[in-house]
């Protein structure tokens, strides 16, 4: 990971001071194959650390902590030196990333887990709700950064469901 940050951030460490929480969401309806993908640390865009994220939540409201806070993960393009990543599970089966976050917001078991893990982690480290952001718009935050010109294309949690997620924070 301190050779990846290097690269990505000139910044030769993996040690995380956490700003920003990226929310996500998986392409499995379980949480099983999301530890899996995780767990078996194949190269992404040709370069190692595989993906992961700190946290997964599951539909049940189980949150598995995966990667202590302290310590860097890939979850974002150009903001993994300054972001928590949190995982939750939701398939879209064919259906558009809104529609996969709004089954999320309606989950009341899930949803209701992951606020209070976003909100216990925003008084840990004193991170504003504004920071409190989806994949979807990583490219366009304050401390967005990537030194060889890397960006997300990821359409999880779009604009209005974060806005909806931010209200109920
Ligand atoms: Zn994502």
């Amino acid at each position: 990971m301190a050779g990846y940050a290097m690269r990505h951030y000139g910044i030769s460490s993996w040690t995380l001071n956490p700003k920003v929480i990226v929310l996500h969401f998986t392409e499995t309806d379980t949480w099983g194959p999301v530890r899996s993908t995780f767990a078996a640390d194949a190269p992404n865009r040709g370069e190692l650390p595989g993906t992961c994220a700190h946290f997964v939540v599951d539909q049940q409201g189980i949150i598995h902590e995966l990667v202590p806070t302290t310590i860097m993960c890939r979850h974002a393009i150009g903001l993994n030196h300054v972001a928590i990543g949190i995982e939750i599970v939701q398939a879209t089966h064919g259906h558009t990333s809104l529609w996969a976050d709004q089954q999320i917001l309606g989950r009341p078991a899930q949803i209701q887990a992951v606020l209070g893990l976003v909100r216990q982690l925003q008084a840990r480290f004193g991170i504003a709700t504004a920071d409190v952001i989806g994949h979807a718009t990583a490219n366009s935050h304050r401390l967005f950064l990537d030194k060889v010109g890397w960006r997300n294309d990821h359409t999880d949690w779009q604009a209005p469901s974060v806005a909806e997620f931010r209200s109920r924070l």
